[in-house]
């Protein structure tokens, strides 16, 4: 099979040459990086340089970057564990209703154990104001969760803006915002945001699966979530994953080598958007996107799994939304306030700084050819 044209790097992005080499080095000095020996001494250097190349990326000290095993691993340690350090205060969050899954439904876990939850209607660009969650705080706000970049819409939300409105309200509220779309996406170093806890992951910029950091503002006392050996300084206990965490170090080191990433991105992403409402007059685009990885398009009254896979058979990689629904329609396009139509032939366009023009020439023409040949529930 030919190399697929791909454009789902929201979903996951390929493993950098450099990371693999990084990993294959670091898989060959097995040593655990506990252990009071050679072998265990260069095991832990990788880890402390991993450390300190993931916290100049964040624009933050090597000692508030915690590794995680992913994203979700990071979201749910802010949010489980970032409530209790406001237990006296009370029992209410604040959150957005178009965060990842691992946010909402981890607070659906929270509401299940006494907690109250504010979701956070996104207007129909997917965009949430400072207005609305300094609106929502209340004397018992413990936590508010809002994501830097939305996984399907690309919409960038105003984290920054609202931390501080947030703090000059009530600066013991505890802040935290999934940044794993935004981890160097974005023009500026996520710690600028002055989040309290910001969550990212390796394998959406190039490094494997298996690897993200929880960065935990210096002066937060937030308990671990999993107790064992007090790895981490004691904060996440486990093994650390001296692989994955070299590979994810020399990812890192590789992308931010390349100033001109954010731009080039963009600029495919709207060649591409071009392109596609020039050669398809249904097409609708949902959002533009705010970053130049991230937009999200409709072919109004078609079955968006159904192109995905006529797609798919074209060996084209596009999706229907967040790679985690698996068919369940969106709900961050539902809250949105979508028409039925637009949501079902809803697709999630996502792109690298590898994505090329004629990658998106290719999409297109495969695109209009499919929307020439299927059914919609419109004609
Ligand atoms: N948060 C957002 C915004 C995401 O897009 C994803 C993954 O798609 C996650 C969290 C979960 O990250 P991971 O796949 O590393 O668990």
């Amino acid at each position: 099979m030919d190399e697929p044209v791909y454009f789902d790097y929201a979903a996951t992005t390929p493993v950098r040459p450099e990371a693999a080499a990084a990993m294959t080095d670091a898989l060959g000095q097995f040593g655990n990086p506990s252990s009071r020996y050679e072998y265990g001494r260069r095991a832990a250097l990788r880890v402390k340089e991993g450390r300190e190349a993931v916290a100049r990326a964040l624009g933050c000290a090597p000692g508030e970057v915690y590794f995680t095993s992913c994203g979700t691993e990071g979201d749910n340690w802010a949010l489980r564990r970032g409530v209790e350090v406001n237990r006296r205060k009370g029992r209410h969050i604040i959150a957005t209703a178009v965060e990842h899954a691992a946010v909402l439904e981890t607070c659906k876990d929270l509401e299940r154990n006494g907690y109250e939850v504010t979701y956070l209607k996104p207007d129909r660009a997917g965009r949430i104001t400072v207005d609305q969650v300094t609106a929502a705080l209340r004397p018992d706000t413990a936590l508010v969760s809002m994501m830097l970049v939305n996984n399907e819409t690309g919409a960038l939300l105003p984290v920054a803006e609202a931390v501080k409105a947030v703090k000059a309200a009530d600066k013991a509220v505890l802040f935290h915002t999934d940044a794993v779309q935004g981890f160097l996406k974005v023009p500026f170093p996520l710690c600028s945001t002055g989040a309290d806890l910001i969550t990212i992951s390796g394998h959406k910029i190039g490094a494997p699966k298996g690897i993200g950091a929880l960065y935990v503002k210096r002066g937060v006392k937030l308990a671990p979530l999993l107790t064992g050996g007090g790895q981490e300084d004691g904060l996440r206990s486990g093994t650390e994953a001296t692989g994955q965490i070299a590979a994810f170090a020399a990812a890192v080191s590789a992308v931010t080598a390349d100033p001109a990433r954010l731009e080039k991105t963009a600029a495919v992403k709207d060649y591409t958007l071009t392109q596609l409402k020039a050669a398809l007059p249904k097409l609708e685009v949902i959002s533009a996107g705010d970053v130049g990885h991230i937009c999200a398009v409709t072919l109004p009254g078609y079955k968006s799994e159904v192109v995905v896979r006529v797609l798919g058979d074209k060996n084209i990689c596009v999706s229907s939304g967040s790679a985690c629904h698996k068919g369940r329609p969106s709900h961050v396009f539902a809250a949105m306030g979508l028409p039925k139509p637009w949501l079902d032939g809803a697709l999630r366009l996502s792109f690298s700084p590898e994505s090329t023009k004629e990658q998106a020439d290719v999409l297109v023409a495969a695109l209009k050819e499919a929307a020439g040949s299927l059914f919609t529930t419109l004609s």
